[in-house]
């Protein structure tokens, strides 16, 4: 679907959240590296879409009003059998359902699970006074318990990209930390610079949210997203 198509969609039904699977291709459109994400309507398309994509697979909950989708019990990682599926998927629906009956719920997401790497988090906010500003930071417990995050005004420098990694103070562990592989600095910086630009052709983008982006020795990629637009007026 053509991303206007996508958030006229979106609006049609009174939304300015974006679900993973729409956040996706929204910035997949945009050139942005993300885990090949499926929405499946019921638990045999779930099935057929894990055995298409290949196993071990991972299973999220699909729904606008589910927007931390772990802490609601929709998040089934590693899955390698169908049966592991189909199970998944019904207990991801039960907790879901369970926590927030109201919720509208799409189907789930499928997608490869995909290997490990250092998570690290891009994301984007919009400042009352300066605009849209552009967070960096490790994924997990390094962000949201030591707030190690650096930010830059869109849009961004090359050189700005450049420090956004450097200056935080897990930027070590970025460039490999006691034999773990160093990641690829400069396609981070790449990506950086890229959603610096998606956000700024997308002016109706009120927050985004990379979280996580595995990044590699040899590239990165993000495995979850979130795409807010702007209230309209
Ligand atoms: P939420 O942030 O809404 O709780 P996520 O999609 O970020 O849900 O999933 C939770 C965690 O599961 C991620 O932080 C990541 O560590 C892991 N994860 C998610 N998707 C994948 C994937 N495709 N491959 C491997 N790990 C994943
Ligand atoms: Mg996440």
């Amino acid at each position: 679907m053509a991303t206007n198509q996508l958030i006229a969609r979106v609006r049609s039904e009174g939304r300015t959240v974006l679900t993973e699977v729409e956040s996706k291709e929204f910035l997949k459109a945009a050139g942005i590296g993300i885990v090949d994400t499926r929405l499946a309507a019921s638990r045999e398309e779930a099935i057929s879409l894990s055995r298409q994509l290949g196993f071990p697979v991972v299973l999220k909950i699909a729904s606008p009003d589910v927007v931390h989708k772990s802490d609601a019990g929709g998040v089934r990682l590693g899955l390698k059998t169908a049966s592991e599926v189909g199970k998944a998927y019904d207990q991801i629906l039960l907790a879901v359902r369970g926590k927030n009956p109201e919720a509208r719920i799409q189907g789930v997401s499928v997608q490869k699970m995909a290997r490990p790497g250092v998570e690290v988090i891009i994301g984007m906010s919009k400042d009352a006074q300066f605009g849209p500003v552009l967070m960096f930071g490790l994924g997990g417990i390094l962000v949201e318990v030591l707030k190690d995050v650096s930010f830059r005004l869109v849009p961004l420098s090359r050189r700005d990209a450049a420090e956004m990694l450097r200056e935080i103070k897990g930027y070590p562990l970025l460039e490999g930390y006691r034999g773990q592989e160093a990641v690829d600095i400069s396609y981070l910086e790449e990506l950086l610079l890229k959603v610096s630009n998606f956000v700024e052709q997308n002016p109706e983008i009120r927050e985004l949210d990379l979280n996580p982006v595995f990044a590699y020795s040899d590239g990165a990629i993000a495995v979850d997203a979130r795409v807010i637009l702007e209230e309209v007026s």
